[in-house]
């Protein structure tokens, strides 16, 4: 079985247990922006769509006869997937707002402390501006979107297992199905 896409230090340093969590977040987030149908075919096990002739998820590799295919996901595991979108959309926000803010400190330092050249205003601007746009991106892009994966990501999967002990007894896909022979 493939299993390069878990490599050990993971995304951001963190490992998920639920390695098929993180391939299907996007097909999640255009499930929860409705972009596509609500209804649909997917798997019984994980909830990725399946197509009209799929037999085997791709997600999760369980079978349509080890589990029936369901017509809809569960609001319930909609929402640990839309818990991670928030928590990694706000820390991103977040990031960036605090290098904005940094970026305007360093403007009024500037005009109001600058020595010589580095006091004039023009020099305060480009700081404000292009020191924004960058600092923005690095606390926002970089920084807050690493740890918004990681405490976004650990939460969803916290939630599924919660979900998966509540429909099945145990966290574990093996344990559900019958063993192949
Ligand atoms: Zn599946």
């Amino acid at each position: 079985m493939q299993r390069s896409d878990t490599a050990p230090e993971g995304i951001a340093g963190y490992v998920s247990p639920y390695p098929y969590l993180d391939r299907l977040q996007e097909k999640m987030e255009e499930r929860l922006d409705r972009k596509v149908p609500a209804t649909g075919r997917f798997c019984g096990f994980c909830y990725a769509r399946l197509r009209d002739t799929d037999t085997v998820c791709a997600f999760c590799q369980t079978s349509t006869s080890e589990r029936e295919t369901v017509r809809e996901i569960p609001q319930e595991v909609l929402r640990a997937y839309k818990t991670k979108q928030s928590t990694e959309a706000r820390w991103v926000h977040s990031g960036a707002f605090f290098g904005l803010i940094v970026a305007s400190v360093l403007f009024i330092v500037l005009v109001i402390w600058g020595p010589g050249p580095l006091g004039h205003p023009a020099v305060g601007f480009a700081v404000l501006i292009g020191g924004g746009y960058v600092l923005a991106q690095l606390f926002g892009t970089f920084i807050g979107a690493q740890i918004g994966y990681r405490s976004g990501a650990r939460k969803r999967d916290a939630a599924w297992g919660r979900f998966l002990v509540e429909r099945d007894g145990t966290t574990s896909p093996a344990e559900t199905k019958t063993p192949a022979r």
